[in-house]
């Protein structure tokens, strides 16, 4: 399937730090890409990490975008209130033997090996070895995740592409993530399957956003196949670094929008020269192309 609707694009960030000017730079495009053809611009918060997401930074992320003079259409969707379609999903891969239980700590994964993958270690499988009695027992004390089992789940499907705007056609490869998470130990639902979900759900298309994502369609792509999901086109954007050349991270005060608010500055000044690509004096672009195999 793929979604052939009106141009939806959208700005999802999680209310875990304060937005920086890459999330401004990230929302200008993705804003400016839905008006230049007439489509819609939506605004996601992706709030379902109960640790660290705080209901004050959603309020700060409003104030952000009202300064910028960024203005979206229709409703805020948050995760939070998606859980019960994050089940659904997660019990309809459970039904076909897809995922499975995982016990290990991020000292137990280290411990065993595991080799980086393009987004931290790529699991080694240890849980995925485990005979039933031993998973039903210890479900029922220890925490756990649900891990894709994707040798299972790449065997399952036909080889599958998507498509970005800028970087063109593109050869899912999935199995570079290895046993991804789909529903954490602390949280109903991972990234991947939430952010897949939502933006079946929402009916995006193209998927904005930056070029630190772009691996991760990999993955989405093959949940979509999983799942039975529109698939939507991608445009993954360049992202701005500090002055230490490394993208810009929510903990740098320097660069965030509240800050610069306080400092006195015109966000929609701000948001034109980004527009033309004028970045501030210490904001530079990262310099790195895409790392797709
Ligand atoms: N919530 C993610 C973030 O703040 C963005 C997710 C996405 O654009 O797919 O980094």
């Amino acid at each position: 399937m793929t979604a052939h609707g009106p141009v939806r694009t959208r700005f999802a960030p999680s209310p875990n730090g304060a937005l920086h000017l890459g999330h401004a730079y990230a929302a200008l495009r993705a804003h400016d890409f839905a008006r230049a053809a007439g489509g819609q611009f939506l605004l996601r918060i992706e709030d379902i990490d109960g640790v660290r997401s705080k209901p004050e930074l959603v309020e700060a992320i409003f104030a952000d975008l009202r300064w910028l003079g960024l203005e979206w259409d229709g409703a805020v969707l948050f995760q939070s209130s998606r859980l019960a379609a994050y089940d659904a999903a997660l019990d309809q891969l459970m039904a076909r033997g897809l995922v499975y239980p995982c016990f290990c700590t991020r000292s137990q994964i280290a411990a065993a090996g595991a080799q980086p993958g393009p987004d931290g270690l790529v699991y080694p499988g240890t849980c995925r070895l485990l005979g039933e009695a031993e998973r039903e027992r210890r479900m029922a004390s220890e925490p756990h995740s649900w891990r894709l089992d994707m040798a299972r789940a790449f065997a399952e499907t036909d080889p599958l592409v998507w498509h970005d705007l800028e970087a063109g056609e593109q050869a899912a490869r999935p199995d570079l993530f290895g046993d991804v998470v789909l529903a954490r130990k602390d949280a109903p639902a991972s990234y991947h399957l939430a952010v897949t979900l939502d933006d079946a759900h929402q009916q995006i298309s193209p998927v904005v956003r930056g070029r630190d994502l772009f691996e991760a369609t990999h993955v989405h792509r093959l949940l979509q196949a999983l799942l039975g999901l529109a698939v939507p086109h991608y445009l993954h954007h360049g992202l701005l670094a500090g002055p230490d050349g490394r993208k810009l991270a929510k903990s740098e005060n320097a660069a965030a929008l509240a800050s610069l608010r306080e400092a006195g500055e015109n966000g929609p000044a701000l948001l034109e020269s980004l527009r033309k690509n004028h970045l501030p004096a210490g904001i530079s672009w990262v310099h790195a192309s895409y790392s797709s195999p």
